[in-house]
């Protein structure tokens, strides 16, 4: 094994000098449109994904069909016997790219700004797949033969909600063994120190429908007919008030407090929340909250939140109109332990205890939070390999406040996740002028690249 516990500065050089060749890929990539919510771009995507495995690496993509778009799935043995098995999760799909007005180049020209590049779905989650296989890339282009196993899985659905992933993991179980896998994103904090998340929460996105009339009507009957926009705003005053607190009952029953150990770890968490604040342009977080108080917030605590409110008339001008329908879209951000599915059927109750059992609900995705144990060997791994890569030691954050399937693809199996990226808090995901650092880019390659060696040796 002496050839792979070499330094790794000649990989790091590699990757240094071919920088502009990392950067084209990715230029090439980002594109590409691969909007999985309006089915454009998709299979010319999953295409050009495999053509780089293919050309790149050497290695086939296998497109494993499901009723939406496919997962794709490399596999890249390494000859050292008991070698380890290193999984990545990513995804060939993003999120559509309006409001394209506010847009300062078009989303998918690629351009270079100020050491940055611009781009939809560059930062979520282009950038971090190219790194990926661009450190495979560089790794092999030096060494020759990999120390570990590596298994990539790149979904096409994660922006709507991953709703047939399950699918394939059910279809395809014994793909799913591995020593631990890298996760999609991951970034810098506001301060620019790498961060690394040990898990993500879990999500129950609904939309509520209230019904009236069955057509719009002259809003002068609205004297005697009902509204159900009313009704929809009724109902929602009931789910949350004032104070934050989630109403439904037994919302909070599996929520459980951040032990000593992780209230330790809270406290070491940087977030500089005065450059948040004015970043946003804001005064002050929820309830004037600061402090370990914010962060426990932030991490340790579920949300309901509204994402979008749609009825009757909202154009320019005035229009007096009675409407047939109402609708809301609602996520909820699920802490670890709570079940999508048993707060679906809370929600249901509590609509219905409420007087609000004529509300549909239509449900878009239900995921699990997912949450690796700090004293993993991927954690030290990942940590070391930032160290040499970064030059920093990284700050760890028990979950990110956002969510994946990683409960589905990797904890269910065993398998210990650990998310990090090269994103960072000006990435604009999910908004206009997407980009990433380029800098940082690079980082996150060499990141990868060292990774490979540490993880191989733990
Ligand atoms: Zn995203």
């Amino acid at each position: 094994m002496s050839q792979i516990t070499d330094s790794m500065t000649e990989v790091m050089q590699y990757i240094e000098d071919h920088k502009e060749t990392y950067l084209e890929w990715l230029r090439d990539m980002a594109r590409q449109p691969s909007v999985a919510a309006q089915n454009r771009g998709m299979k010319e995507m999953a295409e050009m994904v495999a053509r780089y495995f293919q050309e790149q690496l050497g290695v086939p993509i296998e497109s494993y069909p499901t009723d939406g778009h496919p997962v794709l799935y490399a596999h890249l043995g390494s000859p050292f016997d008991g070698a380890k098995t290193l999984a990545f999760y990513n995804h060939y799909d993003i999120q559509p790219e309006d409001p394209v007005e506010l847009w300062e180049s078009p989303p998918f020209a690629a351009e270079e700004r100020n050491g940055k590049i611009y781009a939809r779905g560059i930062s979520d989650n282009k950038a971090n797949l190219v790194a990926r296989l661009a450190a495979v890339h560089a790794y092999l282009q030096v060494k020759k033969k990999l120390p570990l196993n590596l298994k990539f899985f790149i979904e096409g659905e994660e922006e709507i909600g991953s709703v047939h992933l399950p699918q394939f993991t059910e279809r395809h179980a014994d793909l799913l063994k591995a020593d631990g896998m890298i996760w999609e994103f991951g970034g810098q904090t506001e301060d620019g120190q790498p961060e690394v998340f040990l898990g993500v929460k879990g999500m129950l996105y609904v939309e509520l429908v209230a019904y009236g009339a069955n057509s719009d009507l002259h809003s002068s009957v609205a004297a005697v007919i009902e509204n159900p926009a009313w009704r929809l705003v009724w109902a929602l005053a009931t789910l949350k008030n004032e104070q934050e607190k989630v109403l439904i009952d037994g919302f909070y029953d599996r929520v459980i407090p951040p032990t000593d150990d992780e209230k330790e770890l809270l406290e070491e968490m940087p977030y500089n929340e005065q450059r948040i604040l004015d970043r946003l342009e804001l005064d002050g977080f929820l309830l004037d909250l600061e402090g370990a108080a914010l962060k426990e917030k932030l991490l340790f605590q579920p949300t309901c939140t509204i994402c979008g409110i749609h009825s009757g008339y909202t154009g320019e001008g005035s229009k007096t109109v009675l409407p047939s329908e109402a609708s809301v879209k609602l996520d909820f951000r699920l802490v670890k332990d709570q079940d999508p599915h048993e707060i679906l059927q809370l929600l249901r109750d509590h609509l219905n205890r409420h007087g609000f059992s004529d509300l549909e609900i239509r449900v878009f995705s239900a995921q699990k939070a997912a949450r690796t144990d700090l004293h993993h060997p991927l954690v030290k791994a990942v940590v070391r390999s930032a160290q040499t890569s970064w030059g920093q030691t990284p700050a760890i954050l028990l979950t990110s406040p956002g969510t994946g399937p990683m409960y589905t693809l990797a904890e269910q199996f065993g398998i210990a996740a650990v998310s990090v990226g090269v994103d960072y808090p000006g990435s604009n995901a999910h908004a206009p002028n997407e980009n990433v650092v380029i800098d940082n880019f690079v980082r996150g390659i060499k990141h990868m690249a060292a990774l490979f060696e540490e993880f191989a040796a733990k």
